[in-house]
This record gives C-alpha cells, sequence and structure tokens, in this order.
C-alpha cells in the first residue's frame, strides 16, 4: 500500500469532508472530481503531507506522516513524492532548464530529454520561466517533478490551463510514468474523460468521497 487515508476530516468556515477513508497501491491511479469549493485541493495538501487533517491519519508508504521525525518526512518529500499543484512555485527568476535542474539534483536523478520532448517544452529550455505561457509554466513543473522520479503523484488541476490535446498527451506521459516506475498517481481534474482514465474515480460531494468508477 503506497498510501492510505483514514477517516480524514477538514473543516474551514464549514466542514468540507468527514471520516474520508481510501487506499492506494503502487501502478493504481485514482482521480478526484467534484465542483469548485468542495474541499479538493484541501483534501490533496492533507494527503501530500503538507496539512495535517483536523481528524484522521495518513500514511506513506506505510508509516503514519505524523509520527515521522522532520528529517524523515523531507526525505520523503524530497525523494518519493511529486507534487503538482495549481500554483507551479516554480523559481520564478530562473530558467525552465534551471528550474527542472534542481530538483534532478537535489533528489539525484538525471533529466531524461526524452521527457522534455515528450512534453513539448525542449525548445523553451533556456527561457525564464516568468516568460512562458501558463501552460508551458505547467509542462516545465511536471518536468521538474517528474524528473525527481517520485513513488507517489499529487497532481491538483495539471493540466487546466492546458487544451484538450495536449493535456491527453501530458497526461499519457503520467499514466506510462506511474505503469513504468509502479508509481501511484492522485489526481484532480474537473475533467470527467480525463477522470475516466484512472483506475479508481471518486466524486468530493455530500462532505465525502462518492465512487464513480
Ligand atoms: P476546491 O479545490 O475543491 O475548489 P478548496 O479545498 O480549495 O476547494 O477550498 C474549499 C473551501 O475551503 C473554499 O470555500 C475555500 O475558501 C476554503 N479554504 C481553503 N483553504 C482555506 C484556508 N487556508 N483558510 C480558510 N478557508 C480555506
Ligand atoms: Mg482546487
Amino acid at each position: 500500500m503506497l498510501i492510505q487515508a483514514i477517516n480524514l476530516t477538514h473543516s474551514y468556515d464549514y466542514t468540507l469532508f468527514k471520516n474520508i477513508s481510501f487506499s492506494l497501491d503502487s501502478s493504481e491511479t485514482l482521480a478526484i472530481v467534484g465542483v469548485s469549493g468542495s474541499g479538493k485541493s484541501t483534501l490533496m495538501h492533507n494527503l501530500a503531507t503538507f496539512l495535517k487533517p483536523q481528524i484522521g491519519e495518513v500514511k506513506l508508504f506505510g508509516s503514519s506522516v505524523y509520527e515521522l521525525s522532520e528529517k524523515e518526512l523531507n526525505r520523503l518529500r524530497r525523494y518519493k513524492v511529486g507534487i503538482v499543484f495549481q500554483s507551479h512555485y516554480l523559481f520564478k527568476g530562473l530558467s525552465a532548464n534551471e528550474n527542472i535542474d534542481i530538483s534532478a539534483i537535489l533528489s539525484k536523478q538525471i533529466i531524461d530529454k526524452n521527457l522534455l520532448e515528450r512534453l513539448g517544452i525542449s525548445e523553451l529550455m533556456e527561457q525564464k520561466v516568468t516568460h512562458l505561457s501558463g501552460g508551458q509554466q505547467q509542462r516545465v513543473s511536471i518536468a521538474r517533478m517528474l524528473s525527481k522520479k517520485p513513488k507517489i503523484i499529487f497532481a491538483d488541476e495539471p493540466t487546466g490551463n492546458l487544451d484538450a490535446k495536449t493535456a491527453s498527451e501530458v497526461m499519457d506521459v503520467l499514466f506510462e510514468y506511474v505503469k513504468k516506475e509502479s508509481a501511484a498517481l492522485i489526481l484532480v481534474t474537473h475533467d470527467r474523460v480525463l477522470a475516466d482514465r484512472c483506475d479508481i474515480v471518486y466524486e468530493l460531494k455530500n462532505q465525502t468521497l462518492e465512487k464513480l468508477v
């Protein structure tokens, strides 16, 4: 079991979700759909170790995230967890190339040129990320994330800025990566066609995950 969510509950002004439980094995993909404001991003922050749920527990690779030391948690984030969230968190002053390099160096991996080719960004590696379009930045952040060879990928609307054809090609890359590396993918999307390419599809609705597929 790569990831296990146990009774997750989180509220802000109102309860977003309660008692959410699920698990995911290696090579499995899971999609979460749901209307804006339903709490999808909050749930992703819970799952990806960035936000402790008010109730419940997340286990990654069999260990409770909250029982790890700071050092173990950092190691997990650096080597094993890949994140692409809505805001890209690219280093703004740097080029696309430098952004990807940093990630590869930190995780002691080598950049796969073929990956850049497949994502359609190999021609723009020297440009500052601030000069790239939203869709290009999105693909750079996906390349950066994959360059560290993560075992679990959390992707929150990773193709939201892309046209349908490019989105589909980018998702091909992600799905192939998951199978090849026996990783796992949790994908938040509002695109039901994209969601249906995952093994399991949930809708975050009525404060819980309802199984669609
Ligand atoms: P989704 O990703 O499904 O659109 P979010 O998880 O981003 O939903 O947000 C769900 C609700 O929680 C929204 O109403 C949002 O305003 C609220 N919310 C999200 N983050 C915070 C926060 N840090 N503090 C207060 N309210 C928040
Ligand atoms: Mg969101």
